[in-house]
């Protein structure tokens, strides 16, 4: 049977070095770290995003700025606030809460914001930056992954690390992190043959598919860290992962709940994100 890797507690840790490192900035420096919210719309999902975020930033001691956008907002209405908060000093970090509506472009949005305030690091900038290694913001869900795969004490250098999915928020980043920590990386996605023979050579498998209960038991080797960073709702209204965890957990060593494995820590990760940004724009980093 595996270790189930509690994400509420590698979380809770992050978030207590976050806000005690907020709380001296405020006392030895008169620096309150702020974070801006963008929604736009009312997708409830997206709502109960914000709110997580907002009450994360209450918790760590960070100001947070909401913006409710109406469904209606245009393109140069949203353009047109990203600058106003990439000009506002006590706001460190932006966060436009996506999938946005219709008629607005995500990518001219994420373009926008200043890559100094990118805080969920999406902008081509920081994605760059990723890539070669060089980062001043680690992207949320794939540093939460590796805070996860460190608590279990694991080396990932040397090892097979699969990824199942490539999207830019998720799979490709994850991939990189793992080769910066010289993981021997393979990237899955729609179109791989042989997915269930990739998979069971896995010594570290990081799920993000959002199909549920896509990896079956009989996939993953003795022994692996499986980490599943799918959220699928099921019909009974109860979430669930990737990985169906009944079988998943008689192999591998360490596995991620969900809930309670890695959503946690996306959030708690851009709280440290924003930490970063407030240094940096402070120049003390
Ligand atoms: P996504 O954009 O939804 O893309 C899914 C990926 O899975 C694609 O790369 C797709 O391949 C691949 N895929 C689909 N069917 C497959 C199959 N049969 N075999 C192998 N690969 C397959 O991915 P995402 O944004 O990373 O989201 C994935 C899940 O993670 C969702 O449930 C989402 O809600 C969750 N998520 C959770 C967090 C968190 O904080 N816990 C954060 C972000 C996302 P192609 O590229 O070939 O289409």
């Amino acid at each position: 049977m595996a270790n189930i890797i509690d994400g509420k507690a590698v979380s809770a840790s992050v978030k207590q070095e976050v806000a005690e490192e907020a709380a001296k900035l405020r006392e030895e420096k008169g620096i309150k770290v702020g974070l801006a919210v963008v929604i736009v719309g009312n997708d409830p999902a997206s709502r109960v995003y914000v709110n997580n975020k907002k009450k994360a930033c209450e918790a760590v001691g960070f100001q947070s700025f909401e913006y409710a956008l109406d469904e209606n907002t245009t393109q140069e209405q949203l353009l047109d606030l990203v600058n106003v908060l990439n000009r506002d000093d006590r706001v460190n970090g932006i966060l436009v809460q996506l999938p946005l509506p219709k008629q607005i472009d995500e990518k001219t949005v994420i373009n926008a914001i200043s890559p100094d305030k990118d805080v969920d690091a999406f902008h081509p900038s920081n994605v760059g930056r990723i890539m070669i290694g060089d980062y001043a913001f680690l992207p949320c869900t794939p540093a939460g992954v590796m805070r996860l795969i460190e608590s279990t004490g694991t080396e990932v250098s040397g090892k097979q690390c699969v990824v199942i999915g490539r999207s830019n928020i998720v799979g490709k980043p994850m991939a990189m992190l793992l080769l910066h920590q010289s993981g021997t990386v393979t990237i899955c996605h729609s179109r791989t043959k042989n997915l269930k023979e990739i998979c069971l050579g896995a010594d570290i498998l990081v799920v993000s598919v959002g199909k549920a209960n896509f990896v079956t038991g009989d996939m993953i080797k003795e022994g692996a860290v499986v980490i599943d960073v799918g959220i699928n709702r099921l019909d009974n209204g109860k979430l669930c992962g990737d990985v169906e965890f009944e079988s998943a957990e008689k192999k591998a060593s360490y596995i991620t709940p969900v809930p309670g494995g890695v959503g946690p820590m996306t959030i708690a990760m851009l709280m440290k994100n924003t930490l970063t940004a407030a240094k940096q724009q402070n120049g003390l980093m």
